[in-house]
């Protein structure tokens, strides 16, 4: 059984992309197969595990508009258990052809249960919109992660996300979960920071991981070298917060 996680929130630099990266790293130390798909044609969680993406001949984009088959454009990454499909710039240009396609919600879903192997995990990033590309990802998975940001306008827009949640559920997903809210970039100096992780748990009660990801300069500059921040710093505050967020979530899934 495959477990489908995106990981969403259409407000942008919350922390979704290193927490794709970081979470599919630690979930494959861990020993169990992950596969990263790389929906945001921002493509950053594929150059932050050092994925070259001018050497692509073939990327989401191509699987996406039916080209070629997820199996063919996934590449394995340095770290055992740990794969990617990679994304460029170019999805953005497929994501307007999509919108006249048929099955244009339904592609990534269908891209997944095309693929050949059987992963354990299947993490998505997504990008920092409600776009066609975004709901490709909730109607794909069977779980959503959510990454707010400690800060102030943090909780604004997330009930335009539930909605669109519940629209995906009624209309082809109906087992789509929150699996949980995840606080980021937490200054536990501050007592904005912790007002901010206070308002979280007074909104989502019982659905906040009990993980948080603290702000931290060493996964800023992780994905500068490509690496996860299990690599580049295995001892920093960032690396052990992502670290016990994988097992949280390997516990919340069972
Ligand atoms: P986008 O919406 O553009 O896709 P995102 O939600 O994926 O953004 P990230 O790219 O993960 O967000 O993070 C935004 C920026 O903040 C990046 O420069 C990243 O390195 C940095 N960052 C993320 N998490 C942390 C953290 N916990 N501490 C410090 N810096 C962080
Ligand atoms: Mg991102």
């Amino acid at each position: 059984m495959t477990t489908v996680i995106s990981v969403t929130n259409q407000k942008g630099g919350v922390g979704k992309t290193t927490t794709a990266v970081n979470l599919a790293y630690f979930l494959a130390k861990s020993g169990k197969s992950t596969l990263l798909v790389d929906f945001d044609p921002q493509g950053n969680a594929s150059s932050g595990l050092g994925i070259d993406k001018q050497a692509l001949q073939q990327t989401m984009s191509e699987v996406i508009m039916g080209r070629t088959t997820l199996d063919q454009v996934v590449v394995g990454t340095e770290y055992q258990n740990l794969w990617v499909a990679p994304t460029t710039p170019q999805l953005a240009n497929t994501e307007v052809e999509l919108a006249q396609a048929e099955q244009r919600f339904a592609r990534l879903r269908l891209a997944l249960e095309s693929l050949s192997i059987e992963y354990d995990f299947i993490i998505i990033d997504s990008p920092p919109s409600l776009s066609l590309l975004t709901v490709n990802g909730l109607i794909a998975a069977q779980y959503v992660l959510l990454p707010v940001q400690a800060e102030f306008y943090a909780l604004e827009g997330l009930g335009q996300l539930l909605e669109t949640m519940k629209l995906v559920r009624r209309a082809s997903n109906p087992t789509l979960e929150l699996l949980g809210v995840l606080p980021t970039m937490v200054d536990s100096r501050t007592t904005l920071s912790s007002q901010v992780v206070a308002e979280i748990h007074k909104h989502f009660p019982g659905k906040v991981f009990n993980s948080v990801i603290p702000r931290n300069i060493r996964l800023a500059e992780a994905p500068s070298h490509g690496l996860p921040i299990g690599v580049y710093d295995r001892f920093s505050k960032g690396s052990r917060a992502y670290k016990s967020l994988a097992k949280e979530v390997m516990e919340r899934v069972q």
